[in-house]
């Protein structure tokens, strides 16, 4: 994972009959392969998105195991659940990381949509964070819905201009939860209550997959992995 501009990465597979895929070369390695690549590549520049859901648990433990001051952030819209913020108690308690917190204000009082509010508060939030960084880690996995069905490990994120490290991309829901049990790690509660994916409080409901964010709005992202 080396710091590749895309037409340099275009250029490391001959072999193929095209330009090779940014990052292609990511996707044998394990995930604690990549993180550990992005580590040595891009710390302190880089930072693990966070929303207290299983998938960032994992990836918290494992990029502390690597550097012990790797940076962890969040958005705080204010209106998640309190599951939510007692699993972000619970998680900087057990392991000692401390989140960055990025401040999601409400939108003025024009009125309220999906759409609005989530450009408004989480995107316009996730772009104030990464203009300062040369990489950004997910905790996007690829069995999550048919929008991430072809997430890469790395990949080049061109609208923002670094880099999206997704380790768990090719990580089954099974594969999430050995880990968790394996290391004892604290997981939202929710989603014992049938919550397989978790946002706010007032956009979501318990379903499998992403189904249950935006539910019957015909939305399934807000706008953080899209583009
Ligand atoms: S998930 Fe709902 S409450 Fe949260 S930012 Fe998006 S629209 Fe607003």
């Amino acid at each position: 994972m080396r710091s590749l501009t895309p037409e340099a990465g275009a250029a490391q597979s001959p072999a193929l009959a095209g330009p090779a895929p940014i990052g292609i070369e990511a996707e044998p390695l394990s995930a604690r392969e990549v993180l550990a690549r992005a580590v040595a590549e891009h710390h302190p520049h880089m930072a693990l998105a966070c929303s207290f859901q299983k998938e960032e648990a994992v990836l918290v433990h494992m990029l502390l195991e690597l550097v012990p001051d790797a940076r962890v952030f969040t958005i705080d819209t204010g209106v998640l659940f309190p599951e939510t913020y007692a699993t972000w108690r619970e998680l900087e308690q057990r392991t000692g990381v401390r989140v960055e917190v990025i401040d999601a204000l409400s939108p003025d009082g024009r009125p309220w949509s999906a759409d609005r509010c989530c450009g408004e508060r989480k995107v316009a939030a996730l772009e104030r964070m990464l203009a300062g960084l040369d990489a950004w880690v997910t905790g996007v996995r690829r069995e999550q819905s048919s929008t991430r069905a072809t997430t890469p490990k790395l990949g080049w994120d061109s609208g923002r201009g670094l880099w999206k490290v997704s380790p768990l991309a090719d990580w089954t829901e099974d594969q999430v939860w050995d880990y968790l049990e394996e290391h004892d790690l604290p997981y939202n509660p929710l989603h014992d209550r049938g919550y397989a994916s978790i946002g706010c409080a007032p956009c979501t409901l318990p379903g499998s997959g992403r189904e249950g964010r935006w539910a019957g709005q015909g939305k399934t992202e807000c706008g953080l992995h899209v583009g």
